[in-house]
């Protein structure tokens, strides 16, 4: 079961990585974009980091936590990608009320209202060299192989989903964000917000293993 430690330690370890791969995401972004990808994720997890002790983990509900993580990114990533994070641990906890804990599938679908929120809020599609090309098939493949038994080999297969769709995006024209402005000189660079949204997804499946 998910609880709101577990949601905890996803963000934690998620702000160590950032941290880690700042300047990675960061250089990523210099051939593609504005060379501020990591910047902006450091900032905004590090406000996490920093907010999570003053909140009271036994009383919130997830869906309040969740709401409280996702107006912390959004506040403070900045970017494109403040508004996309944002929204997706804002409306994770959409279809909850009072839970302190969900089981796998429910988790699941939190999974795929985030990706939703991402395709509304950044008006993207699939093949558009965004974070969306990575997340969008990795929550399905989770959903649609929930109900096997071996959970863990599901969430190890969800990761190396989200690594061919990271290695994928490499090959896509860019048609969102900065990037667009490039046209077929973005072909061939890996897509900074697909690098960011492969390590949560990694945490995420080691996490739940
Ligand atoms: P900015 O481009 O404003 O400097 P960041 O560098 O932090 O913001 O984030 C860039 C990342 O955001 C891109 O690599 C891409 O994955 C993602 N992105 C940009 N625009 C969109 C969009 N409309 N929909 C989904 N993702 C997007
Ligand atoms: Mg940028
Ligand atoms: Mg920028």
């Amino acid at each position: 079961t998910i609880n709101n430690q577990i949601i905890q330690t996803i963000v934690t370890q998620m702000a160590e990585k950032i941290h880690q791969e700042k300047d990675y995401l960061t250089e990523l972004d210099s051939a593609i974009g504005d060379a501020d990808h990591g910047v902006n994720m450091d900032i905004g997890f590090q406000a996490v980091l920093q907010q999570l002790p003053q909140w009271d983990l036994d009383q919130l509900t997830l869906k309040a936590l969740v709401k409280k993580i996702g107006f912390t990114l959004l506040d403070k990533i900045g970017g494109a990608s403040g508004p996309l994070y944002g929204s997706f641990f804002m409306q994770l906890g959409k279809d909850l009320t009072d839970e302190k804990t969900v089981d796998l599938p429910t988790f699941y679908q939190m999974l795929n209202n985030g990706t939703a929120a991402i395709e509304k809020r950044g008006k993207v599609a699939l093949e558009e060299k965004t974070m969306f090309d990575v997340l969008q098939p990795t929550v399905k493949y989770l959903i649609d192989h929930e109900a096997e038994p071996d959970y863990q080999q599901t969430l190890t297969n969800a990761q190396k989903v989200a690594q061919e769709a990271f290695d994928h995006t490499t090959t896509l024209f860019p048609k969102k964000g900065r990037a667009a402005r490039l046209g077929e000189k973005g072909v061939d660079k890996a897509d900074p917000g697909s690098a960011s949204i492969k390590f949560l997804i990694n945490i995420i499946c080691d996490t739940l293993k």
